[in-house]
């Protein structure tokens, strides 16, 4: 009866969690006595996942992308992106359920303040989604009076309401070799030199079409109420839309598909849309916690239960907490060593002691996606430190191949030291997943 029972018992399945700090990797900084956010933090469940596990260096961004969210969360989970990235419209349309025709063009439409000549901001001050929709509406109302002088109608053109300033536009026959400028990178410089032009000759008509459409949008939304009333109220109005970021529907293999093995079911754990589209595009479910913000105060208990909960019905699951991110865009270092620590004491702990009572192998990952150095208050392009670490069940999955490597803290220096070294392209996510056949 025993031997019966062992012998099913190692028929559990592996379990796999990735928890993605957002730009938890940085610089020394002053204020923290030369130490990175990251060394100044107390956050002994990290550390503890270092000591225990196997450590190394992983370069998320290949030679040639800007380090972007997108980009190095593809990078890390094994995806060429070259082949794979289409833009992050087109993510976020997996994220919002909207699909994408093969003659179709996707990208993020962003709703912004122009001030006279110049871009105020890129979030026409940060509006709300409830009156963002209105205005999205209204756009889709007035489109048949839109004329162009390309071959497009207005029948080739929608726009899907997102969240705030962050919305997306289909273009159907659209092609995606026009240059866009990021509004958030030009913010106080004036608009019109940013507005967009062909890549490549295919792109010509496409860009043309997109102008056209800013200068509409721009006659239109100024005259809305709900612009008319923001400004009365002092706030900024979204007086004009802004495009960028165009692409077809990614032609990504799911994880499953690529590891049919080791991954049938997954989830993805976030509070951002991007985050989402490409967790849809890898196979796996999106999980909405409420209250997760993105932020500091986002709410790591619910996150962290999420992601217990999903462990134990799947195979795969993938917990993203940006608000390191967003405290190194912020440029503020305590803010940053207090992210940690809450990730590290609200998460990482708990889900530590839970698995550590479950009878299959749980391997945990921890790594941010790209550094947001305070210094920069942007994200480089420099390898980020990772640890594998695993529990120890009575019946493991299989046989233990994570063993301690000397490595004491979770940091920038100390998993350099670690014994995986220097990890590129998908060789992080092939160890993580089936160490005992390490990729080339
Ligand atoms: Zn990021």
């Amino acid at each position: 009866m025993q031997g019966d029972l062992e012998g099913l018992l190692i028929f559990l399945r592996m379990k796999y969690l990735i928890i993605l700090a957002d730009g938890a990797a940085d610089e020394p900084v002053e204020a923290l006595g030369n130490k990175t956010p990251l060394q100044a933090a107390k956050k002994p469940n990290i550390d503890r996942m270092a000591k225990e596990g196997i450590n190394g260096r992983l370069v998320t961004v290949p030679e040639g992308f800007h380090p972007g969210s997108e980009i190095a969360h593809l990078g890390l989970l094994g995806y060429d992106v070259a082949k794979v990235f289409e833009g992050r419209g087109s993510l976020e349309a997996a994220s919002m359920q909207v699909p994408i025709a093969d003659d179709e063009v996707a990208m993020r439409c962003n709703i912004i303040c122009l001030e006279g000549d110049n871009i105020k901001n890129h979030s026409a001050g940060n509006i709300s989604n409830e009156e963002a929709a209105v205005l999205i509406k209204y756009l889709n109302e007035q489109l048949p009076t839109f004329r162009s002088k390309t071959s497009f109608t207005w029948q080739d053109i929608k726009f899907f309401e997102g969240v705030s300033y962050r919305h997306l536009l289909k273009i159907r026959r659209g092609n995606k070799h026009v240059l866009c400028t990021p509004p958030h990178d030009k913010i106080g410089q004036p608009w019109r030199p940013e507005l967009t032009r062909a890549e490549l000759p295919e792109g010509e008509e496409t860009s043309l079409l997109l102008n056209e459409l800013i200068l509409w949008s721009q006659d239109l939304l100024s005259k809305h109420p709900v612009n008319q009333k923001r400004v009365a109220e002092g706030k900024d109005p979204a007086n004009s839309i802004w495009p960028w970021s165009l692409g077809y529907r990614p032609k990504m293999q799911t994880l499953h598909e690529l590891f049919p093995d080791r991954i049938q079911t997954g989830a993805v754990i976030s509070a951002v849309d991007l985050i989402f589209g490409i967790g849809v595009y890898c196979g796996l479910d999106k999980i909405e916690v409420p209250g997760a913000t993105g932020l500091w105060d986002t709410n790591y208990e619910g996150k962290r239960d999420a992601a217990i909960e999903q462990l134990r019905q799947k195979d795969f699951v993938f917990l993203h907490v940006e608000a390191t991110d967003e405290a190194g865009h912020d440029g503020e270092p305590e803010l940053k060593k207090r992210c940690v620590e809450m990730l590290d004491e609200r998460c990482v702990g708990p889900i530590l002691q839970e698995v550590s009572k479950w009878k299959e192998t749980v391997r945990v990952a921890i790594l941010p996606d790209h550094p947001t150095p305070i210094k920069y208050r942007t994200h480089t392009m420099t390898p980020v430190p990772f640890a594998i670490w695993q529990n120890h069940p009575s019946a493991p999955t299989e046989p233990t191949t994570i063993v301690a490597d000397g490595v004491q803290t979770f940091d920038e220096d100390a998993c350099f030291q670690g014994s995986l070294g220097l990890l590129e392209k998908d060789q992080f996510i092939k160890y993580f997943l089936d160490p005992l056949n390490p990729p080339a």
